[in-house]
């Protein structure tokens, strides 16, 4: 009989369209070696915004406020960047706000822009698939916010600036949700968690923190989904990451 860890797996090759090829010839997943890695403090960036702050909001660096509806509002009035320029709306993020796994991408895209919901194109539907390998759906268990809350226009990458004007909103998501595991979607993600502008191969495989205010979060950084879609054979990776993500959470202290 399968046991859940073959059942998620076979599942989840099966909702990414992974060949089952891989099943016989990748080693078994379940004891991905767990490598601790401790963040250093985030760098000072040189903002290199699109454009210049219209108004700063007063309270984006203070992350304790706990007023989901004020810190929404603050997002959806925002003009911290040039992104607000172009946006139909904000997009602050959605799902459990007392989440066990926050999940950050990027940035919202057209779908999401229209729909103000994270994650809700193509992407977001490799994300489900994701998520539900690990026995997790959206907004049971699991917060999905992005890295940046305004579109950038034609869907390009956000700039480091842009990250840099947005943070003060994620870190009091984070801080307000509390997860106990965190996956980052991406490098511009990671570089907002993390704050390290590197490249994905160098961040995955390994443990990270999300540290501040006494509060110390596991982070796993992996691919994006919109990039795993455009390079199918990296699925495999990603699966592996969020098993390591997945023994990171069972090896909390309960
Ligand atoms: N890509 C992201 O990173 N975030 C979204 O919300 C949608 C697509």
């Amino acid at each position: 009989m399968m046991d859940r860890r073959q059942l998620t797996q076979a599942q989840w090759l099966d909702a990414m369209g992974i060949d089952p090829f891989w099943i016989s010839e990748a080693p078994a997943p379940a004891g991905v070696p767990i490598t601790a890695v401790t963040s250093p403090a985030k760098p000072e960036r040189v903002g290199d915004l699109a454009a210049k702050p219209v108004v700063a909001p007063s309270s984006l660096s203070t992350i304790e406020a706990t007023d989901w509806t004020a810190l929404e509002d603050e997002i959806r009035e925002c003009r911290a960047c040039g992104l607000c320029l172009g946006r139909k709306q904000a997009v602050p993020g959605s799902g459990d706000r007392s989440a066990t796994w926050l999940m950050v991408g990027e940035a919202p895209g057209a779908d999401e822009d229209i729909a103000g919901l994270p994650f809700v194109g193509k992407a977001g539907k490799l994300l489900d698939a994701m998520l539900a390998a690990l026995n997790l759906q959206r907004a049971q268990g699991v917060y999905i916010a992005n890295a940046v809350k305004c579109r950038p226009p034609e869907n390009r990458t956000p700039e480091t600036g842009e990250i840099d004007a947005c943070n003060g909103f994620l870190n009091r998501q984070i801080a307000m949700i509390q997860p106990q595991v965190i996956v980052v979607l991406g490098r511009p993600a990671a570089y907002a968690v993390l704050g390290q502008e590197a490249s994905i191969q160098s961040l995955r495989g390994s443990l990270h923190y999300w540290e501040q205010g006494g509060r110390r979060i596991p982070v796993i950084v992996t691919y994006h989904p919109a990039y795993l879609l455009r390079q199918p054979a990296e699925k495999w990776k990603a699966w592996q990451d969020l098993l390591l993500a997945d023994s990171a959470l069972k090896a909390l202290p309960a």
